[in-house]
């Protein structure tokens, strides 16, 4: 059994922008070459998230819209006071910062329709993520 950390970056063009970085975990699995075990993958960032879901376009959208619609913007946050990105941080709460998968065979052991999206929510900038392989060869 083996403790592997590695980090991956990506950029975000958009203010809100959800991107799908299954291959990018994929590719750490391959370079490490783990067989079996779980990944963590955790975004360093209070306004960015990790979530596991479906890579449907319209469904993305419906997504974004949803979020918009629940927590819009400039909606009187106190925090808006200090940096003007409460509803930024507000939508990561909710969507959480990290996200572990089974490893099997060699890759992520997700269902038929899931796929891991970097959710950035006050783009666009460079994000950092955090990668914890815990498992074998
Ligand atoms: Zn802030």
């Amino acid at each position: 059994m083996e403790i592997i950390k590695d980090v991956f970056h990506k950029k975000s063009n958009k203010r809100m922008e959800i991107i799908d970085v299954t291959d990018d975990i994929n590719d750490l699995i391959v370079k490490h070459q783990i067989d079996e075990g779980i990944i963590n993958v955790f975004a360093k960032h209070s306004t960015a998230g990790i979530v596991i879901n479906e890579n449907e376009s319209r469904l993305i959208k419906d997504f974004e819209t949803t979020l918009e619609r629940l927590i819009p913007e400039n909606n009187n946050y106190g925090h808006d006071l200090i940096d003007n990105n409460a509803d930024s941080h507000i939508r990561a709460f909710l969507i959480g910062s990290s996200e572990t998968i089974p490893i099997k065979n060699g890759s992520l052991d997700l269902g038929t329709w899931q796929r891991a999206f970097f959710v950035e929510l006050d783009g666009p900038r460079s994000r950092n993520f955090v990668v914890t392989i815990i498992g074998k060869g």
